[in-house]
């Protein structure tokens, strides 16, 4: 078995009994439950599954190469989108961000995925259809969660931050053009070393974003003039695009 793997596997052993005060708000905490090969289009990777002590929810991590220990890990953080990442929905750009991260991190030496079961921006996918409906009449994305009684994200990056910790992940190089997502994860203790801009490569599909660079209050319209929701919290950038300066 190579070393990569057993390194995994002995986190499954070390956190049978675990339990710590928990992250966040919520008080979360996760133990690794169980590893296993996962090759797939974009690489090889191991898949790490995670129990945690607030909900059914049952987060992952895709690891590629030897994580365990080690410094600068390149980290994409996903948010589940099962209309973007399964269906290929266009309302958003979920699965482009997913597949340009798998596509990235399976090329590089190490790296991680963390996949959060967090559908529609904390949500859940059925409010998040309401919400599309309202689109549908009209509103906006921010207006349509307020409408229904939502802020307008409700992600809480306190379950990424320990998911790294069990890990044993020393300091991560955040696959992101989010900056507050970066300041959050090192709120819960998460050591930033550096950030990779997140580049989509350009496609017929995100032609929009290029082509909408001066997007309206951060959303993105398309051609049909309806806005599309940024539901990875990442303003997008498509390659050869400038990225924007932010404060
Ligand atoms: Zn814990
Ligand atoms: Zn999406």
């Amino acid at each position: 078995m190579t070393e990569d793997k057993q390194a995994l596997l002995e986190l499954v052993r070390r956190d049978k009994d675990h339990e710590c005060p928990g992250l966040g708000a919520q008080k979360v905490c996760v133990r690794i439950v169980s590893v296993a090969d996962l090759p797939s289009r974009f690489g090889n990777f191991r898949i790490v599954a995670f129990w945690n002590n607030r909900d059914a929810k049952e987060h992952v991590a895709i690891v590629h190469g030897n994580v365990v220990g080690a410094s600068q890990v390149p980290t994409r953080i996903h948010s589940e989108c099962l209309t973007g990442d399964v269906i290929g929905s266009l309302r958003c750009d979920c699965r482009d961000q997913l597949e340009a991260a798998l596509r990235k991190i399976g090329s590089l030496d190490r790296g991680i995925v963390l996949y959060l079961r967090q559908e529609g921006r904390g949500i859940g996918l059925i409010n998040k259809i309401r919400a599309y409906a309202l689109q549908d009449q009209g509103l906006d994305t921010v207006e349509a969660n307020l409408a229904l009684g939502f802020r307008d994200d409700e992600r809480d990056y306190a379950v990424a931050a320990h998911m790294l910790h069990s890990l044993d992940v020393k300091s991560v190089r955040l696959m992101t053009n989010n900056p507050n997502k970066i300041r959050q994860l090192e709120g819960y203790g998460v050591q930033v070393a550096g950030r990779i801009p997140h580049l989509l490569p350009p496609n017929p599909h995100n032609r929009f974003y290029l082509e909408t660079k001066a997007n309206r209050s951060g959303h993105y319209i398309d051609f049909g003039g309806k806005p599309h929701v940024n539901e990875q919290s990442d303003p997008v950038l498509v390659e050869g695009m400038q990225e924007p300066t932010r404060h």
